[in-house]
């Protein structure tokens, strides 16, 4: 007996669908490409319980022809190419024909169109066609996914929580709505909206998930090479982020993952922040379609770039470009200094060095509160370095007993702030709170609300719901000075959304995160009294040698090395 059959439609359906939708993010993506193809003005995307529970997306587009709705659930059923050389020519998302059929093979699907003549019901569960019927409708398409990877345990399984997969379906959103600007997209996620843009421009959409800080600090460019166009919006150095989720890269207006382009984006921002950040980036790309081969993997995340190389290099160096020519730091809002709070070095050259009288006793004391005539009366004189100079504002050189070390300003001012955080942490005692409102409204805060507050409650940072659309901290701890909280919190919505924060990890990430961000940054100017400090700080520390990232803080050039190069 033959041992070989061909397999049902069915089951190829199920198999494709673990390509093509391999999650929840999957299904919307798929779903609303499919609405953009269609011309699409207004796009809905309603969610409930991570999408597994129902994912419903609305649109205004040209809707599918009766005749055609049956044929649109068929495996490799398309209206978008039907010739060979189309696919050299894409100008839409869709070309497979395999999304409307992988989804209806693992879930329970109603799709509702009008085609501005009629409109038709199709009801297929689980592969099975239901129902092809007439209904009454407005024009467009409604597609509703309910109990999706219900009947393939096997997917089911490799979801991770409701709160992850719904951040994954605000990311895959909020990058549609930054890659079609003219198109109003919506996002409710468990009855609440969590993205709302008006079809307007990019700089509004920018503003709408992003904020004002960043809307505020983003340079647009634009660039023209004679096989690219590139243009998009670099965030000043400071929007420098814990990893790589806001850099977005778009080719032919599709969002892509690509680790050239990344490594492009990370190359052209490289001298202006810290080794183990990325810089926030939205880059569109646009080439002609015979340079760019979508047709690399079923859910379409791939591509493959002729001249990829050539690209990545003109696009580090675009970048570069833009960002030399824009000022590097943050604008600082000077405000009064009270007593026991400490200015950000970046202000102490603009004070008055009078008013800089505060000084805390910890030995990891503040590095930041620089006082000249401290310097001279250091206790620990035999284990000195004596700083010699700063290098590019980036590195700062001292002598010692053996010869010459180099330290990173950053990474070193990280380990002080690490072990300073450290101690303040296990130590109870200065627990008092600094009274400071802060409204948290950045949704994916929202969605991780129970992981944020958790995560906080570990130093004593109360995280509480405001209303339906805020979060508020109302105070923190007084020793957690000089921390923009607004970057902190950001950072750690980042690392909970991606699931990089594993629970052992977290209370030292989360110092890391404050140590980062109140450390002075690669490119301050310092003074030498400042310098110093940091030097006497680190050789204070239990782990002077590396920063809480495990990157080493200083190199060094022995005296011997010298002699030995020099042939003496
Ligand atoms: P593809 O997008 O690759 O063509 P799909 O399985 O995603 O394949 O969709 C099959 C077909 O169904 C599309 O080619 C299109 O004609 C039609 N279709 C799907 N969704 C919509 C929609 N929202 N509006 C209009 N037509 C749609
Ligand atoms: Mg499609």
């Amino acid at each position: 007996m033959s041992k070989i059959h061909a397999l049902s439609e069915q089951l190829t359906n199920i198999i494709a669908a673990g390509e093509v939708v391999e999650r929840p993010m999957g299904v919307v993506k798929e779903l609303v490409e499919n609405s953009i193809d269609a011309n699409a003005t207004h796009i809905e995307v309603m969610i409930t319980q991570g999408g597994l529970e129902s994912i419903v997306v609305s649109d205004d587009g040209q809707g599918i022809d009766p005749e055609d709705v049956a044929l649109a659930f068929k495996r490799h059923s398309t209206s978008k190419i039907s010739h060979h050389d189309d696919l050299l020519k894409l100008s839409t998302h869709g070309f497979r024909g395999e999304a409307l059929p992988s989804i209806a093979s693992v879930s329970n699907c109603i799709c509702i169109t009008n085609n501005g003549e009629s409109a038709t019901k199709a009801h297929i569960s689980y592969g099975k066609t239901i129902e092809i019927a007439p209904t009454f409708a407005s024009k467009g398409t409604t597609m509703r996914i309910e109990g999706l990877f219900l009947k393939t345990p096997a997917r089911l399984k490799h979801m991770k929580s409701i709160p992850y997969e719904n951040a994954l379906i605000l990311d895959v959103m909020q990058k549609f709505a930054l890659s079609y600007p003219n198109i109003a997209f919506s996002l409710t996620i468990d009855d609440k909206k969590v993205l709302e843009t008006r079809g307007a421009t990019l700089e509004d959409v920018i503003y709408r998930i992003y904020g004002k800080d960043v809307a505020q600090h983003t340079h647009y460019f634009e660039a023209v090479h004679h096989d690219f166009k590139v243009k998009g919006v670099i965030g000043a150095p400071h929007l420098h982020r814990a990893s790589r989720k806001d850099m977005v890269v778009f080719t032919n207006s599709r969002m892509i993952r690509s680790t050239s382009m990344s490594k492009a984006i990370i190359e052209g921002m490289a001298s202006y922040i810290p080794k183990d950040r990325y810089p926030f980036a939205i880059v569109f790309i646009e080439m002609d379609q015979h340079l760019l081969d979508v047709n690399v993997h079923p859910s379409k995340w791939e591509v493959r770039i002729s001249k990829e190389k050539e690209l990545q290099l003109w696009l580090s160096q675009t970048i570069s470009q833009v960002i030399s020519k824009k000022p590097i730091t943050k604008p600082v809002v000077l405000s009064p200094i009270q007593s026991e709070y400490h200015e950000p070095l970046s202000m102490i050259n603009e004070l008055d060095h009078s008013m800089i009288h505060q000084s805390m006793p910890s030995m990891h004391s503040n590095v930041m509160e620089v006082k000249e005539e401290k310097i001279t009366s250091q206790p620990n004189e035999p284990k000195r370095a004596t700083v010699l100079a700063q290098l590019h504002k980036k590195y700062i050189l001292a002598s010692t007993h053996e010869g010459l070390i180099i330290l990173d300003q950053h990474a070193a001012m990280e380990r002080i702030r690490f072990e300073y955080y450290l101690k303040q942490y296990q130590d109870t005692q200065h627990m008092s709170a600094k009274l400071m409102p802060l409204v948290i409204e950045d949704p994916k805060a929202l969605l991780l609300k129970d992981e944020l507050i958790q995560t906080f409650s570990l130093i004593n940072i109360h995280v509480e719901q405001l209303h339906e659309h805020a979060l508020v901290i109302r105070e923190v701890p007084s020793w957690l000075t000089q921390v923009n909280e607004e970057e902190v919190i950001q950072d750690v919505v980042t690392l909970l959304s991606e699931g990089t924060m594993r629970k052992q990890d977290i209370l030292h990430r989360l110092l890391a995160t404050l140590a980062c961000h109140s450390s002075i940054r690669f490119n301050d100017q310092l003074s030498m009294a400042q310098m110093q400090k940091i030097v006497d700080d680190l050789f204070l520390c239990d782990q002077p040698y590396h920063c809480p990232h495990g990157r080493p803080t200083m190199m060094n050039v022995t005296l011997e090395t010298l002699y030995k190069e020099f042939g003496r």
